[in-house]
């Protein structure tokens, strides 16, 4: 029955694999509290328009990769496919642009109609950061060592390079952007057709391309470092020598390119070898022109955007569940005061499984699965005497002990 199958490139997110995507939101989420940011939380869906104007009607994701549909209103509607484009929006909507400047740190699933492969999904997850409002390198080491920053708190950090560029101002962009089409052109006829496309509307992007047809070309093609006017070349080595003194690793790809025109300045990505073809795990840059094209008043911006599978994938050890205590009454007449004693515990904290049928033998078989790391037993005889047994599952020891004294003696399995 296809029905009941999901939809090609979605999935259900379970057990380990759920609690891989929840530890990496969560420590992205712990980093950007801890370098200011706060949080939020953009609609799901907005009117099409959001991202036609932010990401430009030649982008890849616009011209290939939206969802999306006409609403019952007859409003056209999309299921974001990134999340910068609903923050600017959010950014201008609620009149934060007299409050600069603005950091926001984001977490949630995209939608993107891509061919679903390893590491590439139709629906996938991403925690980001953005600061508005900042024109200055400093802005740009502060992401940056954030995403590094996350990277080594997962573990991964040695699995992953960063890759950083400039694609300097406006000015130097336009110089290199000429030569660049000049190059291209010449080698026209050898260019893939999707090249030969971008060879007009968005000739930096050709830079980007997987042909293997076009690599060859590109590794000829004139490096953009060349053309940075002399401001955008201090930009860039501001931003190189301040994430050298924080100890931040980089190399230098001149090859690495955000394809819209108000992108500018920094261009990064964390990749690693360890997954194959999907090798970004993290992507950002300055985006100074964005506010201005959806409509607000001119505000700088840089940020980044990781996708939550590919790195999920990468650690190394799925984060533990927490050992649980497992409470098993013996006998009918204990089922009532186990499930009392199992919601005091859970009142204090405590991780406490109970089952909800079986004799001794299944529930301690249960208590093994899960893990537990100590067991109440409580039979009639010891409720009689107002005390449980508890057992160390490590150990084997176990004791009788009062009821009253139950939540300080397990404070020892914490
Ligand atoms: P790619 O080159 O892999 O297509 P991208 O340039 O489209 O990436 P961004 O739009 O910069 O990616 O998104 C940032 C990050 O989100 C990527 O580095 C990647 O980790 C993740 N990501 C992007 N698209 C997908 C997808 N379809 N499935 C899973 N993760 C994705
Ligand atoms: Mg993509």
């Amino acid at each position: 029955m296809t029905s009941l199958k999901p939809v090609r490139g979605t999935r259900d997110i379970m057990n380990e694999e759920c609690r891989g995507h929840r530890h990496v939101a969560s420590v992205g989420r712990d980093i950007a509290r801890r370098y200011g940011f706060t949080e939020i939380a953009t609609p799901i869906f907005e009117f099409s328009e959001v991202f036609k104007r932010t990401l430009g009607e030649a982008s890849d994701i616009v011209t290939k990769e939206m969802y999306a549909f006409e609403d019952r209103g007859g409003s056209e509607i999309t299921l974001r496919p990134e999340g910068t484009a609903g923050i600017a929006r959010a950014f201008i909507s609620n009149g934060l642009t007299q409050n600069l400047p603005c950091k926001f740190f984001y977490e949630g699933p995209m939608f993107r109609y891509e061919r679903p492969q390893k590491g590439r999904l139709r629906q996938f997850h991403q925690v980001g950061v953005e600061i508005l409002g900042v024109p200055t390198p400093q802005a740009d080491i502060e992401v940056i060592a954030l995403g590094a920053q996350m990277l080594g708190e997962l573990g991964v950090g040695d699995k992953t390079v960063l890759e950083i560029n400039s694609l300097g101002d406006r000015e130097s962009r336009a110089a290199y952007r000429d030569v660049l089409v000049a190059y291209f052109t010449g080698h026209r006829d050898a260019l893939s057709e999707d090249s030969r496309a971008r060879l007009e509307r968005n000739p930096l992007r050709i830079l980007d391309s997987k042909d293997k047809g076009d690599r060859e070309l590109i590794a000829e093609a004139p490096d953009m470092s060349d053309y940075l006017n002399e401001g955008s070349r201090a930009f860039f080595d501001t931003v190189l020598d301040g994430l050298e003194s924080l100890g931040v690793e980089m190399s230098v790809n001149p090859r690495l390119v955000r394809g819209l025109d108000y992108y500018c300045h920094t261009a990064f990505e964390f990749t690693t070898e360890v997954l194959g073809a999907q090798g970004a795990v993290i992507a950002g840059g300055r985006y100074d022109g964005l506010i201005e094209q959806m409509g607000g008043p001119s505000t700088p911006g840089v940020g980044w955007a990781a996708g939550i599978e590919r790195l999920s994938m990468l650690l190394s050890e799925p984060p533990a569940l927490p050992r649980p205590i497992a409470v098993i009454p013996v006998g009918e007449g204990a089922q009532g005061p186990a499930m009392g004693i199992a919601h005091t515990l859970r009142e204090n904290g405590y991780v406490v499984d109970m089952g909800y049928s079986g004799n001794l033998a299944k529930r301690m078989k249960r208590a093994d699965r899960m893990n537990a790391c100590a067991a109440v037993i409580l039979g009639d005889d010891e409720l009689e005497r107002n005390s449980a047994t508890l057992r160390d599952l490590d150990s084997g020891e176990q004791s009788e002990i009062p009821l009253d004294d139950l939540t300080d003696r397990l404070s020892a399995f914490r």
